[in-house]
């Protein structure tokens, strides 16, 4: 199976070349807006022949014709105003520069300035660096995706700066770009961008068709890094956070890892705070990495551990420097100079390099992981222990939501298939190929079914069946079973325990207890767990309403608005508190999957603060039908379960003296400012942000210098530190650098996480003023500093914040922040989502991708001559965009939408879902994927979708139907299409023209702030001297 393609066409497990139909290796403009569809707009007999059923096979023969009825333009026939030329396109893109300030750049002349040690002279990849592809003026560096996916650390010369690692303090990064910023408003006297070219309104306001598109900037960004790697220190402004990229870890670690708000610090706190910026970082220490991506290499230094400054505690990194000839270390975040262990001594060059430097991946990386030695346990380290906590209570069992629970457990445990392939687990039997491991060798499963009571199942290999022993006592429980009975290897085990799963729901039919003792279940899971640690997988599909930590219904609707109302959105009960504190304390996390039958009240603050504290995640399914949610749910427990998790751990994140950490934002618990995070579990698919503030100025000839330990033990039973370290260059005071290099998706980031902390403190109505005073103060900000030359009438936004509105935006409109009426349980769902959710996740969630399906082209859906799939361009989230009889695939991370037109083709749907099935009322409004079929359509929508799913986030990708007129996931289409007025919130247009104002306002001495009495400077009056605090490990 080792072969398979899942982008493949149904009967073609390797893609034929497809030859002349392609595309010529000339990227089309991702400028050009689509026009034709054929299933709106094209004759009858036109959609037949397009879609009359044709399988891949026999469609080959006629491609030609049907991309003349109205797909997508062929090459050269870009969209009205161009002149269709290929050369002149290519010529006109460059130039465009995707609203940079247009024929100021010019690439090919840019002079190298090369630095001794950071070398910077290629274009950092602004959007305007990623037409430098179409023009074919690779940057010499750049290399060749598919060349470096297979030798990303050959012998090519790609960074011809590595060997002259670490860089000494004092050279500074010193990044060329022309500085950015897009113009809206009235003409201005500056070259103007070319005609397609977004940002430009001859009419002096803002114009739908020219305000800064998210889908533009991400297809072109996903466009460029298709084709080229990111290079982490020749270029330093990561791609944006929703583009699939490969990263090359040149000693700064991958923006996978790490995302910084600004990539060149201002050196002093005024010059900060006229920006408006926050200076965080958002980290996301085991993100997953991707394909042709190097595995991060784990160091073992034996008994004496990793290197670390002995001042300071920072783990060895590129960034350190060698002194006298090698026996000293100096610090890069401190400065000291530690004397050099005689085991980790090498001799340096004339240089002053170490001469083993190439060897040493922690002299050279910046992500590595080290085995540490006994003194960093808190326990001996053993595989993670997971312990499933199934609901077995009436309500489970009634909505299918027992038997779902229990199906994806098998299927995630036992039920490999390709989308395993590449994980690190060892088989335990080759010649079966359903024994390739899950979790990995060393970790155990063990179960637990709960109602009003807690029923414990021994499942050892040897018995024919599991073997239950109940525990009534709900005030008092005990784990009635030793640990050797309760957890078992999944593998060895594997029958008693497909066994048990299958009959659980028939186990308890009989009984149907209509009230689950949740807390008591817990508290016993937490005994359990005691020794070791481990991670509690749960289900629940009622308020649990029996027994100590009993909830009720506190949500009736009476706070929402009100100044109170923010009490629903965290948990009052201590008992709660109590466990979850317990929990971590313990080495233990939570992933909670929460059904709620017909929309009812759960309690999510509550319940889910278990997994919020406990740095686990709780999947909520507001509305749970067992026919379409199955699937769905299924496929979160498999990647719960198979997602790299460790457990038992603690997290600190070091900075440059002048810098200091101000405060963290996330699920975690930190007991005392200053205090390292605590996590039960972790895993690949969490980030949390931290904000800096500083102690004093920054030199603006050192760089700035941070680093990240997360301390915890693998799934498998080793103890580790995976430090992520990053580097950043400083710039005198307010300075143009420091626009340059603006983390859009990092500010964004900072803004939501810090905005979802303070939701249980603020009022909804004060969060929502404190965000758009954000938008306006950045954005002015940036106007006052840097563009004073612009007519004052002018809007003029930042190239690297040009979606940053749009973003905001999103932010206001998202359920936990959104005006108007919404149930507490979703608000405090979405709020704690956003505390733990990574960039790329975040993104998406703010703003979603969407994709028409009724005119694509023959090609998309499927690979290129590269071997990449061909991904159709998106479209803005605005129903203005909606054409009459289209079909739109919708995206947000979340739920995945298809929506149809009440008018859609018969033979669209004929195509996507089966003969027979020719109106919107013939199609299952219970389907959760499409059927696989042998038309072109199918073949391409489920690649794409394949696709969607392997860039997404935490949360598996299943299909919704969304039928026109029909479905109630309609209102949930309307709700994501965030250009237009909804969610109780203005249009893009009408916002941006706010913010427009507002910007006026503010330079002209007139605006007055409503910041709801958010002061926005409070955290950093509470930080003093954190400068000396030592972390105990
Ligand atoms: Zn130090």
């Amino acid at each position: 199976m080792s072969g398979y393609n899942p982008y493949a066409p149904p009967n073609q497990q390797q893609q034929a070349p497809l030859g002349s139909q392609f595309r010529p290796p000339v990227a089309p403009s991702p400028y050009q807006q689509q026009s034709g569809t054929p299933y709106g707009q094209a004759p009858p007999n036109g959609q037949q022949s397009q879609y009359g059923g044709t399988p891949y096979s026999g469609y080959q023969g006629q491609g030609g014709a049907s991309q003349e009825q109205g797909y997508f333009p062929p090459q050269g026939q870009v969209g009205p105003g161009n002149d269709g030329a290929v050369g002149g396109l290519s010529a006109q893109m460059g130039n465009m520069g995707l609203g940079d300030e247009g024929p100021a750049i010019s690439r090919p002349n840019k002079k190298k300035n090369r630095h001794a040690y950071h070398n910077l002279d290629q274009p950092t990849p602004s959007p305007g660096a990623f037409s430098s592809i179409q023009q074919n003026q690779q940057p010499y560096r750049t290399t060749d995706l598919s060349q470096q996916a297979t030798t990303p650390y050959g012998a090519q010369p790609i960074t011809p700066a590595m060997n002259q690692f670490p860089a000494p303090a004092g050279t500074p990064f010193s990044p060329n770009l022309q500085p950015g910023g897009s113009v809206f408003g009235a003409p201005s006297q500056q070259p103007m961008p070319a005609p397609s070219g977004p940002g430009v309104s001859a009419q002096g306001r803002v114009d739908p068709e020219q305000i800064p598109s998210v889908p533009l900037s991400r297809d072109a960004a996903a466009k460029y890094y298709l084709e080229h790697i990111y290079p982490t220190i020749d270029q330093h402004l990561p791609p944006p956070a929703s583009v699939p990229f490969v990263a090359f870890d040149q000693g700064n670690s991958s923006p996978k890892y790490a995302r910084l708000t600004l990539n060149n610090i201002p050196s002093t706190s005024e010059a900060l705070a006229a920006s408006g910026l926050p200076l965080g970082m958002v980290l996301q220490p085991l993100a997953p990495l991707q394909e042709g991506e190097e595995k991060i290499p784990v160091l073992d230094f034996g008994e004496t551990g990793p290197p670390r400054c002995r001042r300071c505690r920072t783990y060895i990194n590129p960034f350190m420097t060698f002194r006298s000839g090698g026996n000293k270390l100096v610090c890069n975040m401190c400065t000291f100079p530690n004397d050099v262990a005689p085991e980790y001594f090498a001799p340096t060059d004339p240089t002053g390099v170490r001469v083993d430097r190439a060897q040493r991946p922690e002299l050279t990386l910046g992500t590595v992981e080290f085995m540490v030695p006994k003194e960093y346990w808190a326990k001996e380290p053993v595989g993670l222990r997971w312990l499933f906590l199934i609901d077995v209570s009436q309500e489970a069992l009634n909505r299918g939501f027992l038997e779902a629970f229990c199906n994806g457990v098998v299927r995630a445990l036992y039920d490999n298939d390709d989308d395993q392939e590449d994980a690190d687990y060892e088989k335990i039997d080759d010649e079966d190929p359903m024994s390739k491991r899950s979790i990995p060798l060393g970790a155990k499963v063990g179960f637990v079914a709960y109602d009003k009571a807690m029923h414990y199942f021994n499942c050892n290999a040897k018995l024919d069946q599991a073997q239950m022993l109940v525990m009534p006592d709900v005030e008092d429980p005990f784990v009635p079973l030793g640990s050797d009975g309760l957890f078992v290897d999944p593998y060895e085990s594997k029958s008693v325990i497909v066994s048990l799963l299958q009959r659980l729901p028939a186990l308890f039919s009989a009984m149907r207890t209509p009230e689950p003792a949740l807390l008591p279940t817990l508290d016993s899971a937490l005994s359990a767990l005691l020794a070791t640690g481990g991670k509690i997988v749960c289900s629940l599909s009622a308020l649990p309403t029996w027994g100590p930590g009993s909830l009720f219904m506190r949500d009736e609707g009476k706070l929402h608005g009100i100044e109170t109302e923010k009490k629903l959105f965290q948990t009052e009960h201590p008992g709660w508190k109590k466990t979850a504190g317990k929990m971590v304390e313990s080495g233990i996390g939570v992933d909670l999957f929460i059904a709620s039958a017909s929309g009812g009240y759960m309690d999510v603050a509550t319940i889910g603060h278990i997994s919020a504290a406990t740095g686990g995640e709780t999947y909520f399914y507001p509305n749970y039908v067992a026919p379409r949610d199955s699937e769905k749910l299924g496929l979160d427990i498999k990647r719960s379960l198979t997602r790299e998790t460790g457990y038992q751990a603690l997290m600190k994140v070091r900075c440059s003296n002048g810098l200091q950490v101000a405060s963290y934002h996330g699920n975690f618990i930190q007991h005392t400012f200053g205090a390292d995070l605590e996590l039960g579990v972790i895993d690949a698919d969490k980030a949390m942000g931290v904000m800096f503030s500083y102690d004093g100025k920054l030199d603006s000839k050192l760089d700035a210098h941070f680093q990240c330990a997360l301390l915890y033990t693998t799934a498998g039973g080793e103890r580790r530190v995976r430090c992520t370290n990053t580097v950043a260059s400083v710039s005198e005071g307010a300075s143009m650098e420091s626009m340059r290099f603006i983390d859009q998706d990092a500010v964004v980031s900072m803004c939501a996480r810090e905005a979802a902390t303070r939701m249980t403190e603020r009022t909804l109505k004060d969060i929502r003023n404190a965000l758009t005073e954000k938008t306006i103060d950045i954005l002015a900000g940036y106007r006052k500093s840097f563009s004073t030359s612009h007519p004052p009438g002018q809007l003029v936004l930042p190239e690297n914040l040009k979606e940053f509105s749009m973003y905001m935006l999103g932010l206001l409109k998202s359920r936990a922040f959104k005006a108007g009426s919404e149930p507490s349980d979703r608000r405090t769902h979405s709020m704690r989502m956003i505390k733990s959710m990574s960039a790329l996740e975040l993104s998406l969630f703010l703003y979603p991708r969407i994709i028409p399906i009724h005119n694509l082209t023959p090609e998309d859906g499927f690979p290129n001559e590269t071997g990449h799939l061909q991904v159709p361009p998106s479209i803005r989230a605005s129903f203005s965009r909606i054409e009459d009889g289209g079909a739109y695939l919708v995206d947000d991370g979340q739920v995945c939408l298809l929506w149809l037109h009440a008018n859609v083709s018969p033979n669209l749907l004929e195509d996507l879902f089966g003969p027979d099935k020719n109106s919107l009322q013939s199609l299952d409004p219970m389907l959760s994927s499409l059927p696989v079929l042998e038309t072109h359509l199918n073949a391409q929508v489920r690649n794409l979708l394949a696709y969607w799913s392997s860039v997404r986030g935490s949360k598996a990708l299943t299909v919704q139907l969304a039928r026109q007129g029909l479905d109630g996931s309609e209102y949930e289409f309307a709700r994501l299409l965030f250009e237009d007025r909804n969610n109780d919130a203005q249009s893009y247009v009408d916002w941006l023209v706010h913010v427009h104002r507002m910007i006026q306002m503010e330079l002209s001495g007139q605006r007055k702030k409503d910041d709801g009495g958010d002061g926005g400077g409070v955290m950093e009056t509470t930080m003093a001297g954190i400068a000396n605090l030592r972390p105990p490990w």
